[in-house]
C-alpha cells in the first residue's frame, strides 16, 4: 500500500514536471471535475446553462460525489450539518392539486383536516426541537396563500416573534405571499421562507395545475426582496425525466442570487394521490442531484430532506459526502414519517457530524466577516513575498477586495473560529497549497508523521514554516483541514497508481 508520503511526492514531481498542473490532481476531465475546479477557482455564478448543468449531473457517480465533496469542503465546514424541526402547524384540507401531496382536499389519502395549532402548542413544539439539539424551527401550513386568512397570519406572526425570540431561527412554508407578508414576516423576525419549485417548468404542468410555475418564482422574488433567505427546491421521483432534475436545479442556480437553501425531497408515495405508484428514489440518485446542485450552488445549504427516512446511515453519509449539510429531523415531515431522533443521534456520531449553531443575521454576520477577511488579508499582503494577484478571482470585475460587499461575497476560502471567536480566512492558491506539500512531505520525511497522525512537534513546525515561507499566520486547524483535503486527493491517486503504476 503507498503511503500518503509517496502520493504527494508522486504528485508534486509530476506538477514539477508540468505534468499536470495543481488541479488536475483529481485525474479526471469529467464536466464534474472541470466545473468544481472553476467553482472553488471562480465563486458562486448565475450564468449556467443547461447542457452545463446536465454535463455534471451525467459525470460518473464517484466522480461527481467525490468533486461535490471537494467544492463543499471549500465552501463549508464539512462536518457541520444543521438540524431543522418541521411542523405542521395547520394540517391537511388544501385547495390545491400537487399530485404528490396527501394534504390536497382533492386525494382521499384519509388525512382529517385540521384548523391552525394554537400558540401553546406550536411553542412547547419548538422548545422540545430546541432541546433536541434543532436550531431552525419550520412552520407548515396547507394552504395556496395567506389571502383572506388575517387572523391566521396576524397568530403565525406572534409564533415566529416568540421562536425567535427562544433564540432559534424561523422559517415558514405557507403557501403563495404578497409582498407586503413578506415585509410582516420579516419584521417579526422570520429567518427563512421555504416555497419548492417542486420540479422542472416543463414537466411542472404533469405535477400541479391549480399555480403556475411562474407564481412560485413571484413568491419568491417577495421574499428575497423582503431580505429574508430563501429556501427553494424540488422533489425527484415524480415520474420526471432526468432532464427535468437538470431544469430544476438550473432555474434556481439561475436566480439573480442561489437560494440559502435547497432541499432536495425524494418523493414518499402515499396511498390514495395520484403518485402513489411511484417506485421509490435510489441514493445514487440523491447522490447526483445532491452533488451537481452543490456544485452549481456552492454557498446554499443543501438539504437532505423527505425520503431520508429510506436511507440507511451508509447512503446518507454518501449524501453528506456529496455536499448536504442540513437535515429535518423530528418524528414526523409534516405528514410523512421522518428518522427516529435517536437514530439520528448515533449517526451523527458516527459520522462525526457536528450540529450547526443558528446564524440570525446573515447582513451583520457577512459584514463582520468582511472586516476581518479585510484584516487578514491585508496582514498578509504585508508580510507576504506573494501577491493576492494569484488568488481566485471573486469578483466579477475581477477586483476581489474592491468593495465592502465584494469581501463580504468572499465566503469561499476554508474559514475557522481562531482565539476568542475572532475569524479569518484562509486563502489557498496553488501556490500557499504547494508550498504547504512541501512542508508536509519535509515534516513526514522527518518522522514526524509516526502513523496516522503528525505529531505535536510536527505541527508546530508546519505552522512555523508556512508563515515563514508565506506571511499566513494559518493555525493549525485551517492547515489540518487543507490537509484533510489533500489527503483525500491523496486516496484518489493510491487507487489510480495501484491500476496504473507510474
Ligand atoms: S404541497 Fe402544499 S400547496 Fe400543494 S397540496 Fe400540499 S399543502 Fe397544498
Amino acid at each position: 500500500m503507498l503511503s500518503i508520503r509517496s502520493v504527494l511526492g508522486w504528485q508534486l514531481s509530476l506538477r514539477r514536471s508540468k505534468w499536470l498542473p495543481l488541479q488536475c490532481l483529481c485525474y479526471s476531465s469529467s464536466a464534474a471535475a472541470v466545473e468544481a475546479e472553476r467553482t472553488v477557482r471562480e465563486g458562486p455564478r448565475n450564468d449556467w446553462t443547461k447542457p452545463q448543468i446536465k454535463s455534471i449531473y451525467d459525470s460518473p457517480v464517484l466522480d461527481l460525489l467525490f468533486h461535490g465533496a471537494q467544492v463543499h469542503r471549500h465552501a463549508h465546514n464539512f462536518r457541520e450539518v444543521q438540524q431543522c424541526t418541521l411542523l405542521s402547524i395547520k394540517t391537511g384540507g388544501c385547495s390545491e392539486d400537487c399530485s404528490y401531496c396527501p394534504q390536497s382536499s382533492r386525494y382521499d389519502t384519509g388525512l382529517k383536516a385540521q384548523k391552525l395549532m394554537n400558540k401553546d402548542a406550536v411553542i412547547q413544539a419548538a422548545q422540545k426541537a430546541k432541546e433536541a439539539g434543532s436550531t431552525r424551527f419550520c412552520m407548515g401550513a396547507a394552504w395556496r396563500d395567506t389571502i383572506g386568512r388575517k387572523t391566521n397570519f396576524n397568530n403565525i406572526i406572534e409564533y415566529v416573534k416568540e421562536i425567535r425570540e427562544m433564540g432559534m431561527e424561523v422559517c415558514c412554508t405557507l403557501g403563495m405571499l404578497e409582498k407586503q407578508q413578506a415585509l410582516e414576516l420579516k419584521k417579526a423576525g422570520l429567518t427563512a421562507y421555504n416555497h419548492n419549485l417542486d420540479t422542472s417548468r416543463e414537466y411542472y404542468p404533469n405535477i400541479i395545475t391549480t399555480r403556475s410555475y411562474d407564481e412560485r418564482l413571484e413568491t419568491l422574488k417577495h421574499v428575497r426582496e423582503a431580505g429574508i433567505n430563501v429556501c427553494s427546491g424540488g422533489i425527484i421521483g415524480l415520474g420526471e425525466a432526468e432532464e427535468d432534475r437538470v431544469g430544476l436545479l438550473h432555474t434556481l442556480a439561475t436566480l439573480p442570487t442561489h437560494p440559502e437553501s435547497v432541499p432536495i425531497n425524494a418523493l414518499l408515495a402515499v396511498k390514495g394521490t395520484p403518485l402513489q405508484d411511484q417506485k421509490p428514489v435510489e441514493v445514487w440518485e440523491m447522490v447526483r442531484m445532491i452533488a451537481t446542485a452543490r456544485i452549481v450552488m456552492p454557498k446554499a445549504m443543501v438539504r437532505l430532506s423527505a425520503g431520508r427516512v429510506r436511507f440507511s446511515i451508509p447512503e446518507q453519509a454518501l449524501c453528506f459526502l456529496a455536499g448536504a449539510n442540513s437535515i429535518f429531523t423530528g418524528e414526523k415531515l409534516l405528514t410523512t414519517p421522518n428518522n427516529d431522533f435517536d437514530a439520528d443521534q448515533l449517526m451523527f456520531k458516527i459520522l462525526g457530524l457536528t450540529p450547526k449553531a443558528p446564524s440570525f443575521s446573515e447582513d451583520e454576520k457577512s459584514a463582520s466577516e468582511a472586516e476581518n477577511c479585510e484584516e487578514a488579508v491585508s496582514s498578509s499582503v504585508g508580510n507576504s513575498s506573494y501577491s493576492l494577484v494569484g488568488l481566485p478571482p471573486f469578483s466579477p470585475s475581477g477586483n476581489r477586495f474592491n468593495t465592502k460587499i465584494e469581501k463580504s461575497m468572499n465566503k469561499f476560502s476554508s474559514s475557522e473560529t481562531v482565539g476568542s471567536g475572532s475569524r479569518f480566512k484562509a486563502i489557498w492558491d496553488s501556490q500557499s497549497v504547494e508550498t504547504f506539500c512541501d512542508l508536509c512531505i519535509k515534516e513526514v520525511e522527518l518522522g514526524h508523521r509516526p502513523k496516522t497522525h503528525f505529531t505535536k512537534e510536527g505541527w508546530d513546525n508546519l505552522i512555523k514554516n508556512f508563515s515563514k515561507a508565506t506571511g499566513r499566520e494559518y493555525n493549525k486547524i485551517q492547515l489540518k483541514n487543507r490537509w484533510d483535503t489533500l489527503k483525500m486527493i491523496g486516496s484518489c491517486g493510491e487507487i489510480l497508481l495501484e491500476r496504473k503504476p507510474a
